[in-house]
C-alpha cells in the first residue's frame, strides 16, 4: 500500500528489512546499542562488524532519540539505531517516546541528506508495545514529518510477516481516511 504525503511517499510492505536498497534502514535498537535478538540481531548479522564497532564508539542512546552508522554489507548505505519504549501500560510516556524515535530517525536522515528511509515497526517485538496502537503512533508522526519541509522522498515501513503488514494497511487506511493531506494510491 502507498500513499503520497506532500510531495513524499509513505509506503507499506511485507519483508525484511535488511534486503532494502534505500539510503539508510532502521533498526529497532536499544540504548546501549548492543545489538539483539529480532530486528537488531538481523542487521548486525547481515551488515557485518563494522556496525557493532562504530556503535561502540557511540557509546549509548537515550530512549525516543536516534544515531546513525555505517550500513556495512547492507545494500542500505546506513544504518539508524532508534531506541523505541518498553511498553509498561501505556502511561508512562510510551507514545510520545516512540514517536520520538521515529522523528529523530526522520531528522537524522535529514541531516545527512538521506532521500529513502525504512523503518521496522519499533517496539512492537520484545518490548511489547500493542502493535496496533504502535501502528497509529508511527504513521501519524512520519505523515506529519512529510507534510512539512521535508527532501525526504520515501518512508518505507517493511513490516515482517503478514500479521503486521494487515496491521499497518488498516491504521493507514483510518489515518487517510480522516485527513485529507494523505492520499492512498494503491
Ligand atoms: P523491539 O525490541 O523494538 O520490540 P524487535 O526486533 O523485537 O524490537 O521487534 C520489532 C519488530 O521488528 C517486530 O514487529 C518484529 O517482528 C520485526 N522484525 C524482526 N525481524 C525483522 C526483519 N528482518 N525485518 C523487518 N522487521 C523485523
Amino acid at each position: 500500500m502507498k500513499a503520497k504525503i506532500g510531495r513524499s511517499v509513505l509506503e507499506l510492505v511485507e519483508g525484511d528489512i535488511t534486503e532494502q536498497r534505500v539510503d539508510a534502514i532502521v533498526n529497532a535498537a536499544n540504548e546501549g546499542l548492543r545489538g539483539g535478538g529480532g530486528v537488531d540481531g538481523a542487521i548486525h548479522r547481515a551488515g557485518g562488524p563494522e556496525i557493532m564497532a562504530e556503535c561502540r564508539r557511540i557509546g549509548r542512546c537515550p530512549t525516543g532519540s536516534a544515531v546513525i552508522t555505517t550500513g556495512g554489507q547492507l545494500p542500505a548505505r546506513h544504518v539508524i539505531h532508534a531506541v523505541g519504549p518498553v511498553w509498561r501500560d501505556g502511561a508512562h510516556g510510551e507514545p510520545n517516546l516512540l514517536a520520538g524515535a521515529y522523528r529523530s530517525s526522520l531528522q537524522l536522515a535529514e541531516e545527512h541528506n538521506l532521500r529513502t528511509i525504512a523503518f521496522p515497526s519499533i517496539s512492537t517485538g520484545v518490548y511489547g508495545y500493542p502493535i496496533d496502537r504502535a501502528a497509529r503512533v508511527a504513521l501519524r508522526t512520519v505523515a506529519d514529518y512529510l507534510k512539512g519541509d521535508t527532501r525526504v522522498e520515501l518512508v518505507r515501513f517493511v513490516l515482517f510477516g503478514r500479521s503486521a503488514y494487515d496491521v499497518y494497511v488498516q491504521a493507514l487506511q483510518e489515518l487517510a481516511d480522516r485527513d485529507e493531506a494523505i492520499q492512498l494510491v494503491s
